[in-house]
């Protein structure tokens, strides 16, 4: 970009190709659905391809664009194999890949002394953070050929700080915000701009087995804002950080949390 540029920066997404993993529910899938309502060519990845087709099918019914892969983050061969096919849909000239987001997770409940520990560590450092560099690696060459390249992973309120008998989520998590910074650091003399997003308790798949009740009370007690959030509340802030207008924010965590990070009392 030169000077100029700078000027005009454009906040419109249309016609980026955007990978999505875990899209087929909760933050994903709405992140899926604004991208596409935005005018961005939506690769809409998860595990079943039942679940990825019925968010294709609802993207595609309100006149968006979108392209489902059945995709298992942990499956390094088959990230190449999609990847690779995500990068020339459309593309087939110049394939490239615009906008990375690295959402797919779990929650895993498990005391340090639980018997299933370590099982609870390695799905969860597989899922949420080890398949994180898997995707970044397939990735970086089709970024490469972007103009405006965009590296967004998901973390949490546990990337910041730590529940009890959550370990390896937190780990995880933590993980997350270390391989954004570092991650941004060594690819910003290229213009790819590395960040994450850090979700508070939101209404989705994760979270739909806890009572209303207990919600509402740890909302209040925890929460400035005082309620769970919304899935479409965290897309458009990992929207905000995949505009060309972001151009200048990387390494950065931003909080979509109603505040709970800041909260002393
Ligand atoms: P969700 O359960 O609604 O969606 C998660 C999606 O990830 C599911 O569709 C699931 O199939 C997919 N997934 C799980 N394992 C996968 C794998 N191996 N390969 C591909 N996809 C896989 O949950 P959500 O709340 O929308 O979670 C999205 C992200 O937000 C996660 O990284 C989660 O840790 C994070 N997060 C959520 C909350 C919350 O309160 N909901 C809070 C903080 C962080």
């Amino acid at each position: 970009m030169n000077d100029s540029d700078f000027l005009n920066l454009s906040r419109s997404v249309k016609d980026h190709v955007v990978i999505i993993t875990g899209a087929a529910s909760g933050i994903g899938r709405a992140t899926a659905r604004l991208f596409a309502q935005e005018g961005a060519r939506v690769a809409v990845t998860d595990l079943g391809y039942d679940r990825v087709d019925a968010v294709v099918q609802e993207i595609s019914d309100a006149n968006g664009t979108a392209q489902g892969w059945e995709l298992d983050v942990t499956d390094s061969g088959a990230i190449k194999n999609v990847f690779d096919e995500i990068a020339l849909w459309g593309e087939e000239d110049s394939p490239r890949i615009d906008v990375l987001v690295n959402n797919a997770g779990i929650s895993a409940s498990t005391a340090i002394d639980d018997p299933n520990y370590e099982q609870a560590w390695n799905t969860s450092l597989a899922v949420m953070l080890t398949a994180q560099t898997t995707t970044i690696r397939a990735a970086l060459p089709y970024l490469r050929k972007s103009e405006h390249p965009r590296i967004i992973n998901i973390s949490s309120t546990e990337g910041v700080g730590g529940s009890a008998s959550a370990s390896a989520y937190t780990a995880a998590k933590h993980g997350v915000v270390g391989l954004t910074r570092s991650l941004a650091v060594e690819l910003g003399d290229e213009g790819i701009t590395v960040n994450a997003v850090g979700p508070g308790p939101i209404h989705t798949g994760m979270t739909e087995a806890i009572p209303e009740e207990m919600k509402t009370k740890f909302a209040r007690r925890r929460v400035p804002l005082r309620r769970y959030g919304h899935p479409e509340e965290l897309a458009h802030g990992v929207l905000h950080l995949a505009l060309p207008a972001s151009s200048y924010i990387t390494g950065h965590l931003l909080m979509v949390d109603g505040g709970m990070t800041i909260k002393n009392n």
